[in-house]
């Protein structure tokens, strides 16, 4: 059942707000690299209703139903031609998108939602509460995973047990790591989302940011920086 209030067609002001700064230096850090963006032909398979549109410093996603498409956050500069050959490439261009679901409002993640909206007639969504659910793929609950900025979300879809977890952590180089500080509201607590991330004893993860790898994969690598910090911390 629908039940998330925060459903609008706006651009999500409020969002920008939290994730300015950030957003900022970020945005410096990616234009560095946004001429370097090509579409990758090598797509990787994380699950058949799941699409990954891949960028060199960002990745976001498209789940499909029986409904439609919905896009869970909206890539950078670049994404809305990165998500039309994508969804060209995986023969989904033709399914209506329903949808778009915001994970934080840092600006590589919201910038082509407002305009991919419209372009699509689309609803926008950004979870308020934890264990707010969306109809979509059989049941999409959102879990607050906060540290990030305060209202960073991450999607648990518990039928495949696979958790999107927007900037949770990164992944590259087979290693996870933190956010960098600088964009990170608090990361002791990012490092407490992690756990609750872990307790839902997920099958995968799918990050934002991340290289080229299986959601089971990536959640090694997780497993693997949980422990770290969780050593770091007791000093051991
Ligand atoms: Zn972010």
């Amino acid at each position: 059942m629908l039940s998330w209030s925060s459903v609008t067609r706006k651009p999500l002001p409020q969002l920008t707000e939290e994730g300015c700064l950030a957003g900022q230096l970020l945005l410096r850090y990616l234009v560095s690299q946004i001429l370097l963006q090509t579409d990758r032909n090598d797509m990787p398979i994380v699950h058949p209703r799941i699409l990954e549109v891949r960028a060199p410093a960002l990745n976001f996603f498209v789940l499909r139903d029986e409904k439609g498409l919905y896009v869970i956050d909206g890539g950078f500069i670049g994404g809305w031609r990165l998500l039309q050959n994508a969804l060209r490439r995986e023969g989904w261009q033709d399914e209506p998108v329903r949808g778009i679901v915001v994970s934080h409002g840092h600006l590589d993640h919201i910038l082509n939602v407002a305009h991919l909206a419209k372009a699509y007639g689309a609803w926008i969504a950004a979870p308020r509460l934890d264990a707010d659910h969306l109809d979509i793929a059989s049941g999409i609950q959102a879990v607050h995973l906060p540290g990030h900025t305060a209202g960073h979300m991450g999607f648990w879809w518990g039928e495949e047990k696979l958790l999107l977890t927007g900037d949770l952590f990164v992944s590259y180089r087979d290693e996870a790591r933190l956010p960098l500080d600088i964009f990170n509201l608090d990361s002791q607590q990012n490092v407490r989302s992690i756990e609750t991330a872990l307790a839902l004893n997920p099958r995968g993860v799918l990050p934002n940011h991340g290289s080229l790898a299986a959601p089971g994969e990536h959640l090694r690598r997780l497993k693997r920086l949980h422990k770290r910090v969780s050593a770091s911390r007791t000093g051991n």
